[in-house]
């Protein structure tokens, strides 16, 4: 019997749990950049409950992306030295941190939100450049690794996606060259950085034309086979599948099995899972080993402390989502409103 406490291993991490913290926006960072004690308290918190791997909120590659104002940057001048004592705080925990990177859109100066299509080969070399110096300065920080964003809506997800990707040269077409933007970068992080590599992947598409499951196992193998470390498989968000919540769910977990089948490297299953007993069970009726979590690690940072005592597990989160739509790391609901921070009035 698998059980969510279990000590296990990840690639070559040794985890105290097969729970991964994920994270999405942050808003408790100073407008510079600079992280604050809050943020640093809120990680040691994580850390410190008796989970297995942390991944970070999201790291914003440009500044001036869409929800750059909502998440992590890598562009300002302490952001090694302030990373750097984030990563040592975690492994004093034994915890390994791996940092989310990601962008939106891609801006060239008066043109906004660049078309995959319309993307030249110098632009393509940029986009990814910026990837390797942004992977450069999470392995001097002291991360364990790297998530690069394919999955939810982000620029590469798209890139790698036939519904969006309508290219006819050779970052275009089948799966392989849809995925080549992504596996050059790979190759350099790979021999550049100790980096582990994890890529986040939807598990299926909401748009008609795009990736089936069978997609995504192809594009599951291509990554690992051309050095990926692990994967974490999330769904798609769109309002219009909220009410589907538990079709989704079973999709997702039937997903994992045929992805964890397909490869060798550990597979996360991300996602909506709110008590003990249900993450027990589809840990002992499919094959995923590690489970991710997100909004239960906002509504209170430390829950599996309580659930390493309590029979009945279960979140105090109410899956309103109003931290997803104002997009804050602090809760609404659980929380003192003086710790969000509004940005509404800026
Ligand atoms: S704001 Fe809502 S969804 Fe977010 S953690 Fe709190 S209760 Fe959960």
């Amino acid at each position: 019997m698998k059980d969510l406490f279990d000590s296990c291993q990840f690639g070559e991490f040794r985890l105290n749990s097969r729970i991964v913290r994920t994270g999405l926006w942050e808003s408790q960072k100073e407008k510079s950049g600079n992280l604050t004690p809050e943020i640093y308290n809120r990680y040691e918190n994580i850390a410190a409950s008796g989970v297995g791997l942390i991944i970070t909120e999201v790291y914003s590659l440009y500044p001036k992306d869409v929800f750059s104002k909502f998440t992590n940057t890598v562009n300002y001048t302490r952001f090694v030295r302030e990373a750097r004592d984030l990563t040592d705080l975690v492994h004093v925990y034994d915890v390994p941190i791996f940092a989310q990177l990601g962008f939106v859109q891609f801006n060239k100066k008066a043109e906004h939100n660049v078309k995959i299509e319309d993307l030249t080969i110098e632009d393509i070399r940029k986009i990814q450049t910026d990837f390797i110096i942004a992977a450069q300065k999470f392995d001097y920080a002291g991360f364990d690794g790297i998530q690069i964003a394919l999955g939810n809506y982000y620029f590469l997800t798209r890139f790698i996606n036939p519904y969006f990707n309508k290219r006819e040269d050779k970052y275009g077409g089948n799966t392989f060259n849809r995925l080549r933007i992504v596996l050059e970068i790979i190759k350099v992080i790979k021999a550049n950085t100790n980096l582990h590599i994890n890529c986040r992947l939807n598990a299926f598409d909401i748009q008609k034309g795009g990736m089936t499951i069978e997609d995504t196992v192809e594009v599951a193998k291509i990554l690992e086979k051309y050095g990926v470390d692990s994967l974490q498989i999330t769904r798609p968000r769109s309002p219009q599948y909220f009410s589907r919540e538990n079709y989704q769910k079973s999709l997702l977990a039937n997903a994992c099995n045929s992805i964890i089948e397909n490869v060798d490297i550990p597979v996360i299953m991300g996602g909506g899972i709110k008590t003990k007993k249900q993450i027990n069970n589809v840990l002992n009726k499919t094959k995923v080993d590690f489970i991710s979590m997100q909004r239960p690690f906002v509504a209170d940072p430390s829950f599996l402390i309580d659930w390493q005592m309590e029979e009945e597990g279960e979140t105090i989160c109410k899956t309103c989502n109003n931290c997803y739509w104002k997009k804050t790391s602090t809760c609404f609901i659980n929380r003192a409103p003086e710790l969000n921070i509004n940005y509404s009035s800026e």
